[in-house]
């Protein structure tokens, strides 16, 4: 079994995309900017953001966070948007999901210019990744093929089942892996038979939020495995949707929860704010 570090790979892309943001200092004065939209006071969310902006730091971004209460209405959140659309000194917007039930995601999410939308949530970005076009990935999915391709693992004529389909993670994982020829079959709460699927697949990537959703059991001897999920025990602990201990005796590759995807979204977060600066 190997163990696919995340951790390491990602300290590799800060320190290209850091030389970058150097170079294009010098040969062109532009500093990529990087807006982040922080609506409550959701913890997870918090710490997040506080990750996202020090990565910024480490690569010499400018950045700036945009921290409202719950309280803020739909309207002021869209302006706030709309400033940002327009700032020149900003290539990239996010808004920090999720947002307070009153607010309307997707109508938020619309507002942002797909040319700014480097979590690659706009209806817009979709549509191109689904199509296989060059657009805006979202950052979780994109840092697992990157890790795929760091470690020679190459998804063409696998089957790979993906467990979990929203919109962030599960269905843009899916496009991906279909994009580069996979096999893919995508599962969610409401399949049937989970353990159908995961069991006849060269490869699982889970992405769910259920602790130890998979076991020993659901897995093919020598798949590879890929934990998306982030899940805080009352112990404290951080762990996966992977049962690792048992689950990683019958794996080719596996991804450690914490250390093996997480990095890897913030990553491909500077990544992306990258890409779009250099389209200035
Ligand atoms: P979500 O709640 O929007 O979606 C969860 C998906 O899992 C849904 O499609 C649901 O149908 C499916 N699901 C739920 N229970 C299931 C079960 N028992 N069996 C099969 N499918 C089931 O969540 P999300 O935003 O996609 O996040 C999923 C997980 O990924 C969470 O743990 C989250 O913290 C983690 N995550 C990690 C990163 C990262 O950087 N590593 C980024 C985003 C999300």
């Amino acid at each position: 079994m190997q163990l696919i570090d995340g951790k390491a790979l990602a300290n590799r892309i800060h320190e290209k995309v850091g030389k970058e943001v150097d170079e294009l200092k010098q040969v062109r004065n532009i500093v990529p900017g990087l807006a982040v939209i922080l609506v409550g006071d959701d913890p997870a969310s918090h710490a997040y953001v506080k990750m996202k902006a020090k990565a910024c730091e480490k690569v010499g971004f400018y950045s700036i966070t945009h921290s409202m209460p719950d309280t803020i209405s739909q309207d002021e959140i869209i302006a706030t948007i709309e400033m940002m659309n327009n700032n020149p000194r900003i290539d990239g917007i996010l808004v920090q999901l999720p947002l307070p039930r009153h607010i309307d995601a997707n109508r938020i999410l619309e507002v942002i210019d797909p040319r700014k939308d480097v979590d690659g949530f706009h209806p817009f970005n979709v549509g191109k990744l689904t199509a296989g076009l060059d657009g805006f990935v979202p950052c979780t999915p994109l840092g697992v093929m990157h890790m795929l391709e760091a470690y020679g693992i190459d998804p063409k004529g696998m089957d790979v089942c993906v467990v979990g389909a929203s919109n962030i993670v599960g269905k843009p994982m899916a496009s991906l892996l279909l994009n580069a020829n996979a096999t893919v079959t995508i599962t969610h709460i409401f399949t049937k038979d989970l353990k159908a699927h995961t069991s006849k697949a060269d490869m699982v990537i889970v992405g769910v939020g259920v602790p130890g959703l998979i076991k020993e059991d659901m897995v093919k001897e020598g798949a590879i495995v890929i934990d998306i999920g982030i899940n805080r025990l009352e112990s404290g602990a951080l762990v996966g949707d992977v049962d690792f201990a048992n689950v990683s005796k019958k794996c080719s590759y596996i991804t450690p929860v914490p250390g093996g995807v997480g990095p890897m979204t913030i990553a491909m977060l500077l990544d992306n704010t990258l890409k779009s600066a250099k389209k200035r």
